[in-house]
């Protein structure tokens, strides 16, 4: 099984107290491409613009990401600019420029319309629907979404997320969108809001919670001595998570509970270094050994 994403290939520029990163390869697509391509095919629907480096392109494609449906527009590249301060679960952003984002009108190659996984990385919903209005029957949808796509784009945000089977979000949007302050609360409210029936909820070094109807999966971080760059750890979990998934072929509870995991160790090595640094020297071994390492940790 494969999987398709569809989100933002951006050009950041990221601050936290351990360093800065100017015009750094970024993007809810791109984090997660990187991710989910240890596990399975994936291809990328985005777009950037004229002064996106070919050579970004060119790095993706070598790590086995389809990008053929990446369209390159006149003007410039979607760019996001951000801060963390020492709590590093806390990140202001300084600055959101849609850029090329504002024309796209994303286009699936008829090849990869019955894609059997499909996945709504953080972007415009508006485009998320129009991903969703051209896949053919996909057996799992899943999306994420942010803060400024909950305060800018309400309405079409509440339409995507009653169309897809699995939300994923980090805790601070999932109290937004939902109004509420308790998570376990949140998240009902979510479905009682027409959102899907098992919602994923990111809860940065202090793990993520699973909830599928009344059931709850808690699963923890992976406790890590040194985090360089929180950014892109969302979108990595979330492309571990569906990589596992496309590579087990599976989708009941057990193969989610795993995938859960999994997710968990892609957003650890993520963190570790600036932008998608890490994910460019990981190796399957190490992934394995971190997944092994998480099963001793939860075991009593
Ligand atoms: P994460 O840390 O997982 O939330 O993902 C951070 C990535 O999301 C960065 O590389 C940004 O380029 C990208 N990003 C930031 N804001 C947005 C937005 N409003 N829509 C889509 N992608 C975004």
């Amino acid at each position: 099984m494969g999987i398709i994403v569809v989100g933002t290939v951006a050009l950041d520029d990221v601050k936290t107290p351990f360093g800065e990163a100017r015009d750094a390869l970024g993007g809810s697509a791109t984090y997660f491409s990187l991710a989910a391509s240890f596990f399975t095919d994936v291809a990328i629907v985005a777009v950037v613009g004229q002064d996106f480096p070919p050579g970004h392109l060119k790095y993706l494609e070598e790590r086995g990401i389809d990008t053929s449906a990446v369209s390159i527009l006149d003007g410039e590249t979607f760019r996001w600019s951000g801060e963390y301060g020492y709590d590093l679960n806390e990140r202001e952003t300084l600055e959101t420029r849609l850029n090329v984002l504002e024309k796209f009108d994303p286009k699936i190659p008829e090849r990869l319309s019955n894609t059997e996984l499909v996945f709504l990385a953080n972007i415009d919903p508006m485009l998320q629907l129009s991903v969703l209005d051209q896949v053919e029957n996909p057996r799992l949808t899943a999306c994420d979404t942010m803060n400024f796509w909950i305060e800018g784009k309400r309405v079409e945000l509440l339409e995507m997320m009653s169309r897809v089977d699995i939300m994923v979000l980090n805790d601070s949007e999932c109290r937004e969108l939902a109004g509420e302050p308790n998570l376990i609360k949140a998240a009902r409210k979510i479905r009682e809001m027409g959102g899907p029936d098992s919602i994923i909820v990111k809860k940065g070094e202090h793990g993520a919670l699973l909830f599928t109807g009344a059931k709850v999966f808690s699963a923890p971080a992976y406790p890590l001595e040194s985090v360089f760059d929180p950014t892109g750890a969302g979108d990595s979990f979330a492309g571990g998570f569906m990589g596992y998934l496309a590579k087990s072929g599976e989708t009941g509870e057990s193969a989610v509970r795993q995938a859960v995991m999994y997710g968990t160790v892609m957003a650890s090595y993520c963190v570790e270094q600036f932008s998608v640094e890490r994910m460019s020297s990981l190796t399957w071994d190490e992934i394995k050994k971190r997944y092994e390492e998480l099963k001793e940790l939860t075991r009593f």
